[in-house]
């Protein structure tokens, strides 16, 4: 075992971030330490041998479901759920198909559906198994998305307890594979304008659907190019003459013989830049009739006199109310694509563990690539962010059983707006992480990282588009930013200009942002919060706390007084709004950083092991450093930071990067990602 050091002058060597070059003549110090010796023996966890700090690490950041987590591990090593990259793309489809039988057969698909209904009634442990799936492969992932979470769980959402009753025994079987139909070539991010019809024909009591326009055509759907044979329609309801917004109906597409059924025109996507193994296809309606019963009614249906009655009168509401039902897809895609950043971080952490390059004077052999400072700088602080995501999921997935374990009528109306603003958030601040955290590793590995079969080009191939589908990561930062915006006061209204404005002229009394589950861990930190010298103070929790406090609240309250200002006037509206929409993404980017770091903190609280509670320490002040870095210019520009303290943020990421380096093996294994997932060749022997 190695027990090299060596010291770095970093006047000379010049450390780099946000793209800027850093002169820190005060900060020199050692760039690598012993690896990591285990004080104990290792550990046996499932199939896996790993280090006592190791599974620490990982039962703190797998959470509360991390009984399903491991069960999922299991099953995936198991049943050898990874797939060969170099198969083509039919060959791809055949194997995602066959992988989603195997795990209805093994009783999977009832994850997430009400016992009733033949599921294990457990709202979250969909949410789980989809992340979980993630560490396998990401087409299997997305496929068993399409069919039991977005097409399933739209029937359980926005259908009544018999529509349910009647379909979703048969969806948990994949009796009935089906598809979720809501884009369109014309529409995506602005769903209401959808162009589909659904309209009543009294006289034969059935809906007719119909797409009016080559712009109508549904495109991109997940399972439509071959396997679906039901598919959960989106579009504009009319009944007896009179425009009722988006509504979702039933539509079968094609026979048990997989022939399009009269009137439906199917269409294959083909090619894609990545998720070879599901058929995305196009569907077209040719005046579909489907009787009245297939519209999926909870949130309004036509009655067997052709009234139409809903629940919800205002068109906008009802809309959002159907939309935010649905909330688990983006928790699904923020988790998975969480899990696809922990994959590719293990391979290439791993592969810099092993791997030397070039001679250094007193070390023995050539250095391991780990011990470059630079190096660690890009691994480290994406292994914090990695537990940092974790545990802001596992507080969401929590959210949702508790907020969506209700009956719909019984729901705290707040809580499931709050839930909606964060999955929102979440899921485009983990698609944004995993998006560049996979492209870092695959550099990180150099010519190795960038072959096939050592598992990280497919990553990014396939995680590419979650920063894109279940809502584009722009729309759903602005949406969390109205969220804010409106104090979770009713304020209806689609994501145009007009409402975020209007929202913002409403929120006279200075914004308040709103507070996480980690409040009381966050008080108890500020209550006993030491005074320190300027330089010392950025290793403190309790200033991190503060300093993502105020850049979320003056972000807010500037946001809001920009819009306030030149929105008066109406029809200055998109132009108001238009002027401070990088403010918008910033405020809503700002808010999300400070509930997972509020996460973070609330994780080590409840952690058990002290020394797994030392090392997250350790990673979230990694974590809050990195993160405050990037914006030391915002912090300096608004007097928020002195040139000390934002002086000395890069040493202190370099310390902890110092510290956290012995620990990678640890560090890895507790992200949760099994050896035998990792499809990477180079690591082998
Ligand atoms: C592989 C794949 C699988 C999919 N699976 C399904 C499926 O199964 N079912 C389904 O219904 N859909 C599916 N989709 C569709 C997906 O949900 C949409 O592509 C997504 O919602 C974005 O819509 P769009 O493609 O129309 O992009 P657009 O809405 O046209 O967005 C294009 C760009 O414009 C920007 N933009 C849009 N509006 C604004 C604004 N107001 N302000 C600033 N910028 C804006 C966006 O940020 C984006 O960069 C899938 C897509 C892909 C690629």
């Amino acid at each position: 075992m190695s027990t090299n050091t060596s010291t770095t002058d970093q006047t000379t060597a010049g450390a780099t971030t946000a793209g800027a070059t850093t002169d820190h003549s005060d900060d020199v110090g050692e760039t690598s330490l012993a690896a990591y010796e285990p004080s104990g023996a290792g550990v046996s966890v499932g199939s896996e041998e790993l280090t006592a700090l190791g599974a620490a690490l990982r039962s703190a950041a797998d959470g509360t479901f991390g009984d399903t987590r491991a069960e999922m591990r299991a099953l995936l090593v198991a049943e050898g759920l990874t797939r060969d990259p170099s198969m083509s793309v039919a060959e791809a489809r055949d194997w995602t198909r066959n992988a989603i039988a195997t795990l209805a057969a093994q009783g999977r698909g009832g994850a997430g559906f009400p016992t009733s209904l033949g599921g294990d009634g457990g709202l979250a442990s969909s949410i789980v198994n989809f992340e979980s799936l993630a560490l396998a492969d990401l087409s299997l992932t997305v496929k068993v998305g399409v069919h039991f979470g977005l097409f399933g769980g739209a029937i359980v959402s926005l259908g009544t307890d018999e529509q349910a009753a009647e379909f979703i025994p048969r969806v948990i079987t994949l009796d009935l594979p089906g598809a979720y139909a809501m884009t369109e070539i014309g529409h995506g991010s602005n769903v209401q304008a959808l162009e589909t019809t659904i309209t009543y024909d009294r006289q034969t009591d059935e809906f007719v659907v119909h797409s009016p326009t080559e712009s109508a055509t549904k495109t991109y759907i997940g399972n439509a190019a071959q396997d679906a044979q039901m598919a959960v329609v989106y579009g504009q309801l009319e009944v007896a003459g009179e425009q009722h917004g988006i509504h979702a109906v039933l539509v079968p597409v094609r026979d048990e013989s997989g022939s399009p059924r009269p009137g439906i025109a199917l269409g294959d996507n083909g090619a894609k830049g990545g998720l070879d193994g599901v058929d995305n296809g196009t569907i077209r309606f040719d005046q579909v009739r489907v009787p009245r019963s297939m519209l999926l009614s909870r949130y309004g249906g036509v009655t067997a006199e052709g009234v139409y009655e809903s629940p919800i009168d205002n068109q906008n509401r009802r809309f959002f109310t159907m939309l935010g039902t649905l909330v688990r897809g983006r928790i699904c895609v923020a988790g998975g694509a969480a899990q696809a950043a922990r994959k590719a971080l293990s391979i290439a952490t791993r592969y810099g563990m092993a791997r030397r390059q070039f001679d250094a004077p007193g070390r023995e052999g050539e250095v391991v690539l780990l011990d470059y400072l630079a190096h660690q700088r890009k691994l480290l602080p994406a292994i914090a962010t990695a537990y940092a995501l974790a545990f802001a999921q596992d507080e969401i997935n929590n959210a949702v059983a508790t907020v969506q374990g209700k009956p719909v009528g019984e729901r705290d109306q707040k809580a499931q707006r709050e839930l909606e603003t964060r999955a929102a958030g979440l899921k485009a601040v983990s698609t944004r992480f995993a998006n560049d955290t996979i492209q870092m590793c695959r550099e990180a590995c150099g010519g190795a990282g960038y072959m096939a079969e050592n598992g990280l080009t497919e990553l990014r191939r396939d995680a590419d588009v979650f920063a894109t589908f279940e809502g584009d990561n722009t729309v759903l930062l602005q949406l969390v930013a109205k969220g804010l915006l409106t104090n979770y006061k009713e304020m209806w209204g689609d994501l145009d200009m007009l409402g975020m404005v209007q929202a913002a002229v409403r929120t006279f009394s200075g914004t308040v942002i709103e507070r996480t589950a980690a409040r009381p861990a966050i008080e108890r930190i500020m209550a006993t919060a030491q005074r320190t010298s300027d330089a010392d103070t950025v290793l403190e929790r309790s200033w991190h706390v503060v300093m993502f406090e105020e850049r979320e609240q003056h972000v807010l309250d500037s946001l809001a007084q920009r819009m306030r200002t030149a929105g008066k006037d109406e029809s200055k509206a998109f132009e108001a709004f238009n002027a401070t929409q990088d403010h918008v993404l910033f405020a809503a980017r700002t808010h999300i950083d400070r509930v997972v770091l509020e996460a973070f903190i609330a994780g080590i609280e409840s952690c058990e092991d002290e020394e797994s509670k030392r090392v997250l320490n350790l990673l979230c002040d990694l974590y809050a450093l990195e993160n405050l870095s990037g914006d030391r210019g915002w912090f300096q520009e608004h007097g928020r930071m002195s040139s000390t303290r934002a002086k000395a943020i890069i040493p202190a990421i370099n310390q902890r990067c110092r510290e956290l380096r012995p620990l990678a093996l640890p560090l890895v294994e507790g992200m949760g990602v099994p050896e035998q997932l990792l499809q990477s060749a180079m690591l082998q022997g």
